[in-house]
């Protein structure tokens, strides 16, 4: 299993660091440098990857800086390489990497951007889903439309149940109160509600958090076709 360590970043990101059994070490979205560093140097550990999940400057802002000290790789989604300074390794759809001798699956959910990936360790049943699905909520449609998105949310929905899902920022509670307008009586969303103001007011992450859970609280998720989410997403965006 890998071990994996919740960074809080800037305002509401979460950057993630990895450590393998064999101690291979991956951060996910550094939007900033210095709290990796700070994690990285309390721990003694020397990271050899950098993957973002796409090209926005609060997931990425921490890759020059973290690859000056310490020359790692920087993996980027294949579509955005050129708006991201520096990658090695293309990321594209369905492709197949390992990190510390556990499988790696790499899938495109192009909508919040145009070559968004999430990442996806199934042996440690953990998903790295960036600004594509957050806790309750999904990113905001920047680079693409509505079908797009919905696309992308039904490739995470047919994932193990038991997934645990890392997401790119700390919304949830935003996203549990506007969920509960739009399901007034959904008990599952009230339950988790009041379980993350009590995380949030004790300063924890409300993450990660299961995809059997998201199923049942996330109004994004429970879309039962394009138009209904294309709906959710407008309503949303007005606030
Ligand atoms: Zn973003
Ligand atoms: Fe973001």
């Amino acid at each position: 299993m890998i071990k994996i360590s919740i960074l809080p970043v800037l305002s509401d990101n979460y950057a993630y660091i990895l450590k393998a059994e064999d101690g291979d070490i991956a951060i996910i979205d550094p939007g900033g440098a210095a709290p990796a560093i700070d994690f990285l140097e309390r721990n003694a550990l020397v990271p050899r990857i950098i993957f973002n999940t796409h090209h926005h400057g609060d997931h990425t802002g921490g890759n020059a800086p973290l690859i000056a000290r310490y020359g790692c790789t920087l993996a980027v989604p294949a579509k955005e390489s050129g708006r991201i300074a520096g990658g090695n390794i293309m990321l594209t759809d369905g492709m197949r990497q390992s990190f510390g001798g556990e499988a790696l699956h790499v899938f495109e959910t192009p909508g919040h951007t145009s070559g968004h990936v999430c990442l996806h360790f199934p042996d440690s049943r953990a998903l790295f889903t960036g600004d594509t699905l957050f806790s309750m909520g999904c990113g905001r449609l920047f680079e693409g439309t509505a079908e797009q998105m919905w696309a992308s949310l039904q490739k995470i929905k047919a994932l193990p149940e038991n997934t645990l899902i890392y997401c790119g920022h700390e919304y949830t509670l935003d996203n549990a109160k506007f969920g509960l307008r739009i399901e007034p009586e959904n008990a599952d969303i009230l339950a988790r509600l009041h379980e993350v103001e009590i995380l949030r007011a004790t300063g924890k992450p409300s993450l990660p958090i299961s995809l059997a859970q998201e199923k049942k609280t996330n109004i994004f998720l429970r879309a039962q076709t394009p138009e209904r989410f294309a709906e959710l997403r407008i309503l949303k965006d007005r606030g």
